[in-house]
């Protein structure tokens, strides 16, 4: 990988964190993300699986806090990120995402509607109220959905946010 794609990689996964887009990654981009995704499925904030959805969006946040801000001002900087939690991204992609187990966990307790595991066709509803685009959330669904049983295993989604979040920096 060249140095122009992997700050085109590391600028998209900071996309994907700063979900109201306003240049920092903080507790509101991970409240708003948790929020986003229960009214996809309609689910209350103030029920079982909405409160395990906001507790793991905050667990979520603090671990990423933990690792990227280094000045302690509850934001994380573009800086920030790149110089920590890519860093640490790189090193050991598997730790990151367990991170972000219990909100993974409860978002799939959100999207199985059925018990069975949730479907690519909810894979998608979870991804496009997390703002990505409709076509990439097929993609991603479909890829997830590896054995095309029609369901996709949380084992499944922790490894993809895992290979998903674990970028490569050209001189590693
Ligand atoms: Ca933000
Ligand atoms: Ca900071």
């Amino acid at each position: 990988m060249d140095s122009a794609e992997y700050e085109r990689k590391i600028a998209a996964r900071f996309a994907t964190f700063d979900q109201d887009g306003n240049g920092y990654i903080d507790r509101e981009d991970f409240s708003a993300a948790a929020k986003a995704v229960l009214a996809e499925f309609g689910t209350t904030a103030r029920s079982d699986k909405g409160q395990a959805v906001f507790a793991g969006a905050e667990a979520f946040w603090q671990g990423m806090a933990g690792i990227a801000d280094v000045d302690g001002d509850q934001r994380v900087t573009r800086e920030e990120f790149i110089t920590g939690a890519a860093k640490r991204l790189r090193d050991n992609p598997q730790r990151f995402a367990e991170i972000a187990r219990p909100f993974l966990h409860a978002v799939i307790a959100v999207a199985d509607e059925d018990g069975r595991g949730p479907t690519p066709a909810a894979a998608v509803r979870v991804l496009c109220a997390l703002g990505t685009p409709p076509e990439l959330a097929g993609q991603v669904a479909t890829a997830l959905d590896g054995d095309g049983d029609g369901r996709i295993a949380e084992e499944e989604i922790l490894s993809a946010f895992a290979g998903y979040c674990g970028v490569e920096a050209p001189d590693a």
